[in-house]
């Protein structure tokens, strides 16, 4: 793990400060690494969205992905029949599935929404209608030209298509993550997580992975039209056939996302599996026919919480007044500190905050700030946690300047300590918070120069129990002091828009090398 998150700061500190640090880029990407084919002939669409699907044509020489966005990407001998990308979805797109003679497809959202496209018509859909669990996946019925979702429950819902059976209503140890026809379409598997096996119809069960131990859990499967078995698909690439030849895996590699679709190659000789990165691996006589750029960060939000805020001074009442800080009392924000000179704190986090917005945007990450303005009261440190609770984000930072003896100067990073209170409980985001701070110091030291403080923490970091901004919250979430405001030399630079533009690209390098890690598989 260490060595993949060192490859995965490189390259975004690198996208971020260019020269600065290109000789942390020596190493191997990953894929080289792992000595995967990656020559395609060179078409590779960029895509703001992770891909979420994948679907082969009936030939097996071409092949489409589709992001959760709804935007599709069509490869080889698979037509560009139009997307969804750019409407407003109301759920993300997980499934996709191309009509007999391949002239049109079918997307699926988690809401059981269908978008139909090019010959492909609509036979019904989830859309509006009560789900006791998401849709995961969809399929569709050759015979008929109809289609099934299927629900990570196990519920199958057929639009123009027989209905074989479910395990709706059924407990299940794993939620089932994909489908898969037989050849005549007589019947279908489904998949769970945990590598369960479940036959309807004429589908004949050649064996599964339940009860066994899986490295990653199994995301999606493949039938083998030419043997009548299948493939299970793991999330870092593992294949696992029954009644189906393997042809390879990605299993053992670190990929830069998650695997989420499996596509047969021609006459079922090999497959192709596909990343959330829009990463391509074929295997046996599958060709690799083309890939899609994903931005790193997509599909991520990214909670910046500027410290303080330019109206606090003039409201007491508001800012004095007690919270919970999880178990303990504080002061619902506070003023911040100054420069010898007069230059608010909040001034700078906010300058700081828009910088790194802006660094993380362009990495394709969603970033939302605790608050709209350098002109506003608050709000309370516990509303600033909870902002990114209620946004499921990937990561949050506070950021702050100090106000340390003169003397001292430099960064630090407050990390959560693990605390369990009657309205709170940390200890799940301490480990995260601890790999987002180290990946935050590095980052920053490198952009601005700084050093980490001489005067609190260790290194840099600080782990504390008395911040409710941290004890309260439930993504990984640190504090960073940028730099002591009572210092003269530090109170130059917080003053500086460069510098505070260093801070900021400084913060996203960090919050970017962390998230990137992350998602490795
Ligand atoms: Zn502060």
């Amino acid at each position: 793990m260490a060595r993949s998150r060192s490859v995965a700061g490189a390259a975004v500190v690198t996208a971020l400060f260019g020269a600065l640090l290109a000789p942390a880029l020596s190493v191997p990407s990953p894929a080289a690494a792992a000595g995967l084919h990656l020559d395609h002939a060179g078409a590779s669409p960029a895509s703001t969205a992770p891909v979420a699907a994948a679907a082969g044509d009936s030939g097996g020489g071409g092949y489409w992905l589709a992001a959760t966005d709804g935007a599709v990407f069509a490869f080889g001998d698979a037509p560009d029949e139009g997307s969804a990308a750019g409407d407003a979805l109301r759920a993300p797109v997980v499934g996709m599935a191309p009509t007999p003679d391949d002239r049109g497809y079918w997307l699926a959202g988690a809401d059981g929404g269908v978008f139909a496209f090019g010959d492909a018509g609509f036979a019904g859909s989830m859309g509006g209608r009560h789900l006791v669990r998401p849709v995961v996946a969809m399929a569709a019925d050759d015979a008929t030209g109809g289609y099934w979702l299927v629900a990570a429950d196990g519920g199958v819902f057929a639009f123009g298509a027989p209905w074989f059976g479910s395990t709706g209503g059924v407990h299940l140890d794993a939620p089932v993550v994909g489908m898969a026809p037989t050849p005549d379409d007589r019947g279908y598997w489904l998949v769970a997580a945990d590598g369960g096996v479940f036959a309807f119809g004429d589908a004949g069960f050649a064996g599964s992975m339940g009860g066994r131990p899986l490295v990653r859990p199994v995301v999606t499967m493949a039938a083998d039209d030419a043997t009548g078995g299948y493939w299970l698909v793991a999330a870092d690439g593992g294949v696992f056939g029954f009644g189906a030849p393997w042809f390879g895996s990605t299993g053992g590699d670190v990929l830069g996302r998650a695997v989420v679709g499996a596509v047969p190659g021609a006459a079922d000789g090999g497959y192709r599996l596909v990343g959330a990165d829009g990463a391509v691996y074929a295997f046996g006589d599958a060709t690799d026919l083309g890939s899609v750029t994903v931005a790193p960060l997509a599909g991520l939000t990214v909670v910046l919480d500027p410290g303080h805020d330019g109206g606090n001074g003039a409201d007491p009442g508001f800012i004095d007044r007690p919270i919970d800080g999880g178990g303990f009392t504080e002061s619902c924000d506070t003023v911040g500190t100054t420069t010898p000179g007069g230059y608010p704190e909040h001034a700078f986090t906010w300058a700081v905050a828009l910088d790194a917005r802006a660094a993380l945007q362009a990495l394709g990450a969603t970033v939302a700030l605790t608050r709209q303005s350098d002109t506003g009261v608050g709000p309370c440190v516990n509303q600033r946690a909870e902002v990114a609770d209620v946004l499921g984000a990937a990561a949050a930072v506070s950021i702050h300047a100090d106000g340390g003896p003169p003397g001292g100067t430099g960064f630090a990073i407050d990390e959560p300590a693990p605390v369990v209170s009657s309205i709170s409980d940390n200890r799940a985001i301490v480990g995260p918070s601890a790999e987002l701070g180290a990946a935050l110091r590095a980052a920053f030291a490198a952009a601005t120069g700084e050093p980490p403080s001489d005067y609190t923490g260790t290194a840099g970091i600080v782990v504390r129990r008395d911040l409710g901004g941290l004890d309260l919250s439930t993504v990984p979430k640190v504090l960073i002091e940028c730099a002591n405001m009572r210092n003269t030399h530090d109170a130059a630079l917080t003053q500086s828009a460069a510098w505070q533009g260093l801070a900021g690209r400084g913060i996203a390098g960090g919050v970017a090398a962390y998230l990137e890690a992350a998602l490795r598989t």
